[in-house]
């Protein structure tokens, strides 16, 4: 079947790359894109670091394609608009409002969106941070100078909020229910020196404790923990992790199992391929099915899930090597590939007491990460290791030499 219709649905990272990915291609049919956010796609790792603390107007996050402007890719925009539905058998998706948009090839790019604390949605002063309009709200209310900030969460988004409070020299809290932040991301050994990166900046990291209750009148005034430590605060940051937006698609009869599943080649049904936060596949490289919340995943599965689109069933697997950065103070965290709480960790480059090193993760023998914190030309040296799995006596061996 030819495709002369396609819709993405999800007007941000992943959708707009794919977009790019099938004009290049050659696409001229039609190209709708959805998306239930007023704006035009914006890049979101500034929200958390320069838009919040005002270093960047929010302007500057506007997306562009690669080669010129967006306005050449002659899409049909749909914004403010939300896709309630799939017919998956009518190939049709469903918008709020009734109307219904036929397509011949679907692409899925919904992303994420932040879980919140229960029983917090009516109190002034607990936000969550995923959208611009989110980092405006939270900038607005740090420039107000609030006596005390806690942020709920020491994963990226909440260890990246806590610095940029710090940038702007406000107290802050960081809470995590977990021994050391980024636990899940660094694993326990890293989350420490992280732990210890924040304390050096004057962080009030608490670490291991929950949150039992958020109180406050008319807005947020306390926040009682586990431990029984009652902290006066006026803003709380929750960045407790994100949930795939796949509630619309419930019923359609695509698989949905934290995410919308895909197989190898990004393809979810016939015609239908998902790409960016939204989508789990089986990566080859690392035989394990996974769902990436990362800026280069987005781009490079949203191009890659286009080209799927295409290929008139003659996809190729996508297998990245994912990768991500953050940024704290003045520290450029970076990791390509995969790290868990129960893997080998070596640093091979550099010292950790300086801040400025290299370690690589190792599982069941095989070299499966690489970390690095102000070493960017050293991680994407060392990335090969992981791409090419080399061995873990192996990969310590070269490194050493
Ligand atoms: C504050 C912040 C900082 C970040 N910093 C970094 C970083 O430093 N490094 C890094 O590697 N990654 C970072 N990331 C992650 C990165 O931005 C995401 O991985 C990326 O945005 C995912 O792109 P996406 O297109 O898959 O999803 P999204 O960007 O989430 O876009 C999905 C879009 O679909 C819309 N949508 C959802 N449901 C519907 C519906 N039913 N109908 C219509 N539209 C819908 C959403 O509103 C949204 O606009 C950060 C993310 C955040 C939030």
């Amino acid at each position: 079947m030819g495709l002369d219709r396609i819709v993405i649905v999800g007007a941000s990272l992943a959708g707009l790359r794919a977009a790019e990915e099938l004009r290049r291609l050659g696409h001229t049919g039609s190209l709708t894109i959805v998306g239930d956010e007023p704006h035009r796609p914006y890049d979101r790792p500034p929200l958390s670091k320069q838009v919040l603390t005002g270093a960047k107007p929010p302007e500057s996050t506007a997306l562009q394609t690669a080669t010129g402007s967006i306005d050449d890719l002659d899409l049909d925009w749909r914004l403010g608009t939300t896709a309630t539905g799939l017919e998956l058998d009518e190939r049709t998706v469903l918008l709020a409002g009734g109307e219904r948009l036929p397509y011949d090839g679907l692409v899925l790019a919904t992303g994420a969106t932040p879980r919140r604390l229960p029983g917090t949605d009516h109190i002034d002063g607990v936000h969550t941070l995923r959208t611009l309009d989110d980092s405006l709200a939270i900038g607005a209310a740090l420039h107000a100078t609030p006596r005390r900030v806690a942020v709920v969460g020491a994963g990226f988004i909440g260890a990246e909020v806590a610095a940029s409070c710090r940038g702007l020299g406000i107290e802050v809290s960081l809470i995590e229910a977990l021994p050391v932040p980024l636990e899940r991301g660094l694993g326990p050994t890293m989350g420490g020196v992280i732990a210890d990166l924040h304390r050096d900046h004057g962080v009030d990291v608490r670490l291991g404790v929950g949150v039992v209750l958020i109180e406050g009148a008319d807005r947020v005034e306390r926040v009682r923990l586990t431990d029984g430590v009652v902290l006066d605060v006026d803003l709380v940051v929750v960045g407790i992790g994100v949930g795939p937006n796949t509630g619309w698609l419930e019923g359609s009869g695509l698989t949905i199992d934290n995410g919308v599943l895909c197989d190898a080649t990004c393809l979810a049904a016939p015609g239908v391929v998902a790409a960016g936060d939204v989508a789990r596949w089986p990566n080859r490289r690392f035989g394990e099915v996974m769902r990436v919340e990362h800026w280069d995943n987005a781009i490079s599965m949203g191009t890659h899930a286009a080209r799927t689109l295409l290929s008139g069933g003659d996809a190729e697997a996508y297998e990245p090597v994912p990768w991500f950065w953050s940024d704290q103070y003045d520290r450029k965290i970076q990791l390509a590939g995969r790290a868990g709480p129960e893997d080998d960790v070596e640093v091979v480059a550099g010292r950790v007491e300086d801040r400025k090193f290299v370690a690589l993760y190792g599982r069941a023998g095989t070299v499966v990460g690489v970390l690095g914190m102000n070493q960017p030309a050293q991680v994407m040296r060392w990335r090969s290791l992981v791409e090419d799995r080399v061995g873990w006596d192996d990969a310590l061996a070269v490194t050493r030499g």
